[in-house]
């Protein structure tokens, strides 16, 4: 479906969960969320029912995607519901890669075709700080699955935080040398929970191009990042700009939330609810929620936070 400014949205991203087994410093509360009651929640047959819609609607591809959607108890079933649905030609998973070691082959099975793991740090003691619990060694291993499952791409996304991982962009790039991966840097967006960081912290992607010359311009294809290589490179490096650059001119997603609302930009607090509706009532919502998807969101900064009205957790990044 074509929306109101005339792009094209072919994209949804749905989360599954706001559940999870870390508790990264920009993205959820350290107590993890208050959890809501069951009966809030979208139930997997909602759930598909909504992707069934919305592939009616003209979407062909579907990132799972949570809070961690690998705690979720049913994620395998989730997915193969998804890659079942007719007109979606694409189901990609984005995760904290902690849980692949025993989920990566299941999940291909289930038909997921792409994997893309968040990593900000190759150093155990900032990657426990900024996970305010994970362990790098299961993040790793966790990479390692994915890369020995098959999978059509496997990618890494670093949110790069001025002051905290600035210092290792050298080091991640190299994991495009080592390994068939593609590393994406994404600039630290100001969700409510990113407070705490500093002015500092909010560093443009231009950096990395900055720190690593020797990067040569890569064809884009149709994602939102700028792309590049290091010389003889296995896989390419991304960047990803929507604060100091957005890209809502081309944005083609909306977001389903695992409570049930969706929402036509991450930035706003805009929500069309479908918890509860029948297939008609979802179809009506979705196509509304395609019409309301802003031209632009408003300025983000470290002084102006996102208009999200929710964690990222509880709207799937
Ligand atoms: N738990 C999974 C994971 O970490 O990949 C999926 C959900 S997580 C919300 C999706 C992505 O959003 C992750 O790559 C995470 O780093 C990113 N993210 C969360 N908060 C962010 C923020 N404030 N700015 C930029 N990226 C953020
Ligand atoms: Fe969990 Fe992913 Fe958020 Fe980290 S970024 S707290 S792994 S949902």
């Amino acid at each position: 479906m074509i929306d109101a400014y005339g792009r094209k949205i072919t994209y949804l991203r749905l989360s599954v969960t706001e559940l999870c087994n870390l508790r990264c410093r920009y993205c959820m509360p350290e107590d993890g969320v208050c959890k809501k009651r069951h009966e809030d929640m979208l139930t997997q047959e909602e759930m598909l029912a909504a992707v069934k819609a919305a592939a009616e609607l003209g979407i062909t591809k579907v990132r799972v995607t949570g809070g961690e959607p690998l705690v979720k108890r049913d994620i395998l079933s989730i997915c193969r519901g998804v890659a079942r649905t007719e007109g979606i030609e694409e189901v990609c998973i984005t995760t904290n890669g902690t849980l692949l070691p025993e989920l990566a082959r299941p999940l291909r099975e289930a038909g997921v075709s792409r994997v893309n793991i968040s990593l900000d740090t190759l150093d155990a003691q900032k990657y426990a700080y900024i996970t305010r619990r994970g362990s790098l060694e299961e993040a790793l291993r966790g990479i390692d699955a994915a890369l020995n499952a098959g999978y059509d791409k496997v990618k890494i996304n670093t949110v790069l935080i001025g002051g905290f991982n600035d210092d290792e962009i050298p080091a991640l790039a190299e994991l495009t040398r080592k390994y068939p991966v593609d590393l994406r840097f994404i600039e630290l967006m100001p969700m409510v929970d990113s407070k705490d960081f500093g002015p500092e912290a909010f560093i443009p992607c231009d950096l990395v191009r900055r720190k690593l010359p020797e990067l040569e311009t890569e064809p884009q294809d149709n994602g939102v990042a700028r792309l590049y290589r290091l010389p003889g490179a296995q896989g390419r490096i991304g960047l990803i700009s929507p604060v100091s650059s957005h890209f809502c001119g081309t944005c083609n997603r909306i977001r389903l939330t695992a409570d049930g609302k969706i929402k036509p930009c991450l930035h706003s607090d805009q929500e069309f609810p479908i918890k509860g509706l029948d297939y008609q009532g979802m179809l009506e919502q979705m196509r509304a929620a395609i019409l309301a998807k802003p031209a632009c969101h408003g300025e983000l900064s470290a002084q102006s936070l996102s208009h999200a009205g929710r964690s990222m957790n509880q709207i799937g990044g």
